[in-house]
């Protein structure tokens, strides 16, 4: 398939990138670099089959040649930069999605849009299924983000509903790997980056909280079946098993050069120890 990629220069994109060029398809891979880098793609460069376009999905832009199917992951998704760029993360998710979608229409084909676990918002169902709808606030630091993604599931939806394109909605939850940026913010790379700088690791409140945490690989393979899938409504990729942030910061402690672990000086927190 020739299968036009948004968000590629990203920390999921460029491992999808990857993905689908190592199953014999061919790529195009759109990204404004507003929060992904260049430095993701480098190794695709003398590749044939891989063509990079410079290109903001929230302004219009035509695609030369045919394309079988559309991949929208274009969006800022750690809470770091979607806090910074607040605007750019509702535009993405409106106006980039509708490009996208209409690109997907235009060429006849099919969509994969990548959601986010954030649409259930702080939720009242755990774990979240999909049938869920989730406790949302719209005005909340946050809503960029959540209600960016909720629309763009609802624009996506009414595209298959009133053309009848072949759409894929895939919710995911925290995933990590390489190329994921050490200040991004999230969990995985600030503990692992305290501990490769031997400083002590911050848990935020108790630690009780729980996460699951999906790798990269695994993730990209689930976005792949989604979209050769038959499924139109949202699907939730992640990995089932939860551990608490305490039970993950006891175990990034194990590991040699790591300080200790240090609850952050605000809420229930628990000193457990060096
Ligand atoms: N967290 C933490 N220390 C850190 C960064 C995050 O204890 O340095 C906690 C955070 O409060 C949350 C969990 O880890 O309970 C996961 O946070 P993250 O920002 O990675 O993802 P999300 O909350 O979006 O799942």
């Amino acid at each position: 398939m020739r299968i036009v990629v948004s968000g590629a220069a990203g920390f999921i994109g460029s491992h999808m990138c990857d993905r689908l060029l190592a199953d014999g398809h061919t790529v195009v891979a759109l990204d404004n670099l507003l929060t992904g880098s260049r430095g993701n793609l480098a190794h695709l460069a003398q590749e044939p089959r891989f063509r990079w376009i410079e290109q903001d999905i929230t302004r219009p832009f035509t695609i030369d040649g045919p394309v079988d199917s559309v991949v929208n992951l274009a969006s800022p998704a750690s809470p770091k930069d979607y806090l910074e760029h607040p605007i750019e993360t509702l535009e993405v998710g409106s106006s980039g999605t509708h490009h996208m979608l209409q690109l997907a229409l235009e060429k006849g084909a099919r969509f994969l849009l990548s959601s986010t676990s954030e649409c259930y918002g702080d939720p009242m169902v755990h774990p979240q299924v999909e049938t869920y709808w989730g406790n949302v606030n719209p005005v909340g630091p946050r809503s960029c983000y959540d209600e960016s993604k909720r629309f763009a599931e609802a624009f996506t939806m009414a595209y298959h509903r009133k053309h009848g394109l072949r759409t894929n909605i895939a919710r995911i939850f925290n995933t990590y790997g390489p190329r994921m940026k050490l200040n991004d913010g999230r969990v995985v790379p600030a503990f692992l980056d305290c501990a490769l700088r031997g400083e002590p690791i911050t848990v935020f409140g108790s630690g009780s909280q729980t996460r699951s945490f999906c790798y990269v690989s695994d993730l990209v393979d689930g976005l792949c079946r989604l979209m050769m899938s038959e499924e139109r409504y949202p699907v939730n990729l992640g990995n089932p098993s939860e551990m608490t942030i305490l039970e993950f910061a006891e175990y990034i402690q194990r590991h040699p050069g790591v300080r200790g672990v240090y609850p952050a000086d605000y809420g229930d927190a628990v000193d457990i120890g060096v």
